[in-house]
């Protein structure tokens, strides 16, 4: 690439990074010398595969406790699951997406009616309005992982129930484990009472590092619920600059 492609390329990003910061609500625009280019995802697995196979034939709650190769392992062995009325619902199962190796995870409810078509998560407006909320601080979807609490729609969008969190969320420990992210961001009321296991409202959870396990968590608002109410798009806005200010320390050389 010659040196004006690279220069092109630099602008394009900033512009890119300053329009969704500017969508967000933010007055001042920020762009970080640090923000550049991530590196391609390494698309080998980090583990060789080898049990899915014997661990497909096991009973679902040898499944459920069982511990995974990686997460193409892990999918193969949960993606025809029915433990939950959902499963006989849904139309694709959404798994997750992202890279397997990310150092961020972010977590909602549940898929919606273009996620349950697509099986893949936050691809409707919703997960439009979060490619630009992760532009803003300096990622693409691809450096991220992105998944839900439960790996099927409810129908016409309703709430999940605490009987089928209770029976998912042990697929998204797995998801953890095997990603092992630095951080998890969980968006929305639901993922962040489901995860936490706590009926504190949203409000109050924001602006304070939780911890899932042993992962640091932070609270934000689900996209959906910016794209109902504008007004959000503030707080969420500093929620993410609390994330990424905790990213860059972390990762601070
Ligand atoms: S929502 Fe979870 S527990 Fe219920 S059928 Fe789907 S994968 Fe299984």
């Amino acid at each position: 690439m010659g040196h004006n492609d690279e220069l092109k390329e630099l602008y394009d990003l900033a512009r890119r990074a300053m329009e969704c910061q500017a969508d967000l609500g933010h007055r001042e625009i920020i762009f970080e010398a640090g923000m550049k280019k991530q590196k391609p995802i390494d698309p080998s697995p980090k583990i060789p595969a080898a049990t899915a196979t014997t661990l497909l034939e096991e009973a679902a709650s040898v499944v459920e406790i069982a511990q995974f190769a990686g997460l193409e392992e892990h999918r193969a062995a949960i993606c025809d699951c029915h433990k939950c009325p959902l499963g006989d619902t849904r139309t694709k199962f959404v798994y997750g997406v992202g890279n397997p190796q990310a150092k961020i995870m972010f977590i909602g409810e549940a898929p919606g009616r273009d996620e349950d078509l697509q099986g893949e998560p936050f691809v409707g407006r919703a997960g439009k309005l979060l490619d630009k909320i992760l532009v803003a601080i300096g990622f693409a979807r691809q450096d991220v992982y992105i998944a839900n609490i439960l790996k099927c729609r409810p129908p016409n969008n309703r709430d999940p129930q605490p009987d089928e969190m209770h029976l998912c969320i042990p697929y998204l420990k797995e998801q953890i484990r095997l990603i092992h992210p630095q951080m998890i961001c969980a968006l929305g009321r639901i993922a962040s009472h489901g995860l936490l296991e706590t009926t504190t409202p949203l409000g109050r959870l924001r602006k304070v590092w939780h911890r899932f396990e042993d992962t640091p968590l932070l609270v934000t608002y689900h996209p959906a619920a910016l794209l109902r109410f504008p007004e959000y798009k503030r707080d969420t806005w500093e929620d993410m600059q609390l994330l990424k200010a905790e990213y860059d320390r972390i990762n601070a050389i």
